[in-house]
């Protein structure tokens, strides 16, 4: 890959900044211990109105949490349908939990399941649950799964890994499921640096999931001292006036995704949980400013990212280029201009190297459409009115994208 190496100002693609205050304010909850975790899962089950909230190490922790519960209350279950075209992590937790990954493809040009081929795998008598996935904030329709499970032994997994504060029909996403999962990480909708949440409303699941975070260990020193580096260059180089200097240093490994079931799995520790003070304010100021900047790209012309007129709580704004040459020509104008513009994930999950043998043979084409056109544009608090409108003029330039 052919990277150019830029000095002057640059955009991430996603950012949910530290503040040096947060940062004292994990301090003091490094001081505090196990109480500030205790309090920031009672504020989460206050804010969504569940009853079981448990705050984890990553997005992937909670998962496979998540889906050993499940394991559990049925174990004739062991596979576990997802999006033929979603965050690596995913396939990552499913493996690592000892459960087989199968895949639905997408509806045409969405990243929403394909609902006729999805009916066909809820026939699978060895279907545990399907993981709902609102990629990019994007709502997925939660609620016509239900419809066709009524009444099965199935459960609904809600993979709100980028959603966290994001709202759809005055619900809040996470909630939808018969169990939700945000991710904390860098690059997400509220970062911890890494970190994840469970949310349940179901009584069973939440207890089998208590005693398993039970038997878990928690952050060790040496943990520690990379989660405070992390911070505290979260809090300084995410500035597009520097980040220039960190995309350079590729053991960041800033944007990569992979698949890798060997992740930690820990409780999230006092320093975290004391990161999230004022999470609800916080959550809400990122989700205006993204909300405003979101509006700028329409009204500079960038197409709608969903079928809907209202414009979703997303923390990127996914555009599906012409095809993967116009996808190739605006990424790389994008990373000489510093325009901050993501590439999605590299392929459909059939195409993963680790995964490639369990899916000989099978298709799903508009997965790997998906994954040969789509973009995104950020949407983080750094972004100006200026870059909006830059980042509009070189796509509609090109004119490579689609209505
Ligand atoms: C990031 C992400 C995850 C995993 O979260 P981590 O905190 O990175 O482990 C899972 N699903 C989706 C859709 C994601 O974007």
């Amino acid at each position: 890959m052919s990277m150019a190496r830029r000095i002057g100002r640059t955009l991430p693609p996603a950012a949910a900044p530290l503040h040096v205050m947060d940062i004292v304010a994990g301090g003091v909850g490094l001081f505090r211990g196990s109480e500030a975790v205790k309090n920031f899962e009672n504020e989460l089950e206050e804010y969504y109105s569940v009853r079981n909230c448990y705050a984890v190490s990553s997005g992937k922790a909670a998962l496979f949490l998540i889906l050993q519960a499940l394991r559990e209350l049925s174990p004739g279950r062991d596979e576990v349908l997802i999006p033929a075209y979603t965050c690596y992590s995913v396939p990552s937790a499913i493996v690592r939990a000892g459960l087989k990954v199968q895949l639905c493809d997408l509806a045409e040009g969405s990243v929403d399941f394909d609902f006729d081929s999805l009916k066909g795998h809820l026939e699978n008598p060895r279907l545990l649950c399907v993981i709902s996935t609102h990629l990019f904030g994007l709502p997925a329709d939660v609620e016509r799964i239900k419809t066709l499970i009524k009444h099965r032994d199935i459960f609904i997994v809600e993979d709100a890994a980028q959603a966290m504060g994001g709202e759809w029909n005055s619900k809040k996403m996470g909630t939808l499921g018969d169990v939700g999962l945000f991710s904390m990480g860098r690059g997400k909708a509220f970062s911890t640096v890494e970190g994840g949440i469970i949310l349940t409303d179901n009584e069973l699941i939440g207890r089998a999931i208590k005693k398993r975070l039970d038997s878990i260990g928690g952050y060790t020193l040496s943990d520690y001292l990379k989660l405070f580096l992390y911070a505290v260059a979260l809090a300084i180089l995410i500035n597009p006036r520097i980040y220039w200097l960190p995309k350079m240093l590729p053991f960041l490994k800033l944007g990569e995704t992979r698949f890798d079931s060997s992740f930690p799995i820990m409780k999230l520790s006092p320093f975290q949980a004391g990161l999230t003070r004022g999470w609800r304010r916080r959550i809400a100021d990122l989700k205006s400013a993204r909300q405003q900047n979101a509006k700028k790209y329409v009204m500079h012309g960038m197409p709608m990212p969903c079928a809907i007129s209202a414009i979703p709580d997303m923390i990127r704004f996914p555009v599906l280029m012409a095809d993967a040459d116009a996808k190739r020509s605006i990424l790389r104008d994008s990373e000489n201009a510093g325009l901050g513009i993501a590439d999605g994930y590299p392929d459909s999950i059939n195409n993963i190297k680790e995964l490639q043998a369990l899916f000989k043979g099978k298709e799903y084409p508009a997965a790997k459409d998906v994954a040969e056109r789509i973009v995104s544009l950020p949407l983080h608090p750094f972004v100006t009115d200026d870059d909006i409108k830059n980042i509009s003029s070189v796509l509609r330039m090109k004119n490579l994208y689609v209505r």
